[in-house]
Formats: structure tokens, C-alpha cells, sequence
């Protein structure tokens, strides 16, 4: 039995595939949602390929860290990616197929790690609390 060696090839850069920096998996460009997609459906990690999505110009190569969650018109969700060789930020529309608990959990990083208590919201929500907040009580200090 003879094997086909000719395959399909690839009409242009764009549709080549390449394996995750971070967990192996392959990237596949055209996904659910997105012609450029160029981060892991996984890990949600990229690689500094493009200077714009999908133009593949960039010659850096290196690991792009999903940082934020960017909310674009229309609730659209984007994944903010920063490159951990240059430094450069891009913005990356998510596909049907992008991993949601991934997501979900680098949407919410921010608030699960605030710069301040967390109880400093209740307190400012807090309407009974601060005596400014009743002038006519004569036992509660001028602020
Ligand atoms: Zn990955
Ligand atoms: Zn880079």
C-alpha cells in the first residue's frame, strides 16, 4: 500500500500551526470566533509573532503571559498578552473554543489579589457607621 506523501499544504503563514511556549499544545490560527487567534485555547499563553494580529512580522518569538481580561465593545472579551522578552503589550480577541475556567480566572485575578483589604468596601458602604454622616447627632465629633 502506497503512502500519499503530498498533503494539503498551507496557503499562506497564517494558518500555520506551532505548539504553546507554555504546555506543548498546538496553536491552530483559524478557531471559532477569530481568524487570528495566536494564544493556547489552554493555558491561554501567545508567542511574539505578530506586530499586527496575524501579520506574523514580529521577529521577537518570545512567550507571551496573559495578563488581563479586556472587555471591548459589545461585550466582546480580549485577553491583554504581554511579551516577557520585549516587553510589548497586545490585545487578542478570545475564540469559542478558548479554555473558560482559564478565562474566568484571569478576569478575576485582580479582585482576588486587591492592593487593599477587601473590608475597606464594606466600610465605605457602610451608612450607619462615620458620625459625619448624622449632623444633628451633638455626640458625634465635627470632622
Ligand atoms: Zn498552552
Ligand atoms: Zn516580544
Amino acid at each position: 500500500m502506497r503512502t500519499k506523501y503530498r498533503q494539503k499544504s498551507h496557503h499562506s503563514d497564517q494558518n500555520k500551526w506551532f505548539h504553546c511556549v507554555r504546555c506543548s499544545r498546538p496553536i491552530v490560527p483559524q478557531a471559532i470566533g477569530t481568524e487570528h487567534r495566536n494564544h493556547c485555547n489552554w493555558c491561554l499563553w501567545s508567542k511574539h509573532l505578530d506586530d499586527v494580529p496575524g501579520d506574523r512580522a514580529a521577529d521577537c518569538g518570545g512567550a507571551m503571559e496573559p495578563i488581563a481580561v479586556w472587555v471591548r465593545r459589545g461585550s466582546d472579551w480580549a485577553i491583554i498578552h504581554q511579551c516577557r522578552k520585549c516587553g510589548e503589550l497586545h490585545s487578542n480577541r478570545i475564540a469559542g473554543d478558548d479554555n473558560e475556567i482559564a478565562l474566568v480566572s484571569l478576569a478575576v485575578r485582580a479582585i482576588s489579589q486587591p492592593p487593599f483589604p477587601l473590608e475597606h468596601l464594606q466600610l465605605m458602604g457602610e451608612p450607619t457607621d462615620p458620625g459625619w454622616l448624622h449632623p444633628n447627632n451633638s455626640n458625634s465629633p465635627n470632622p
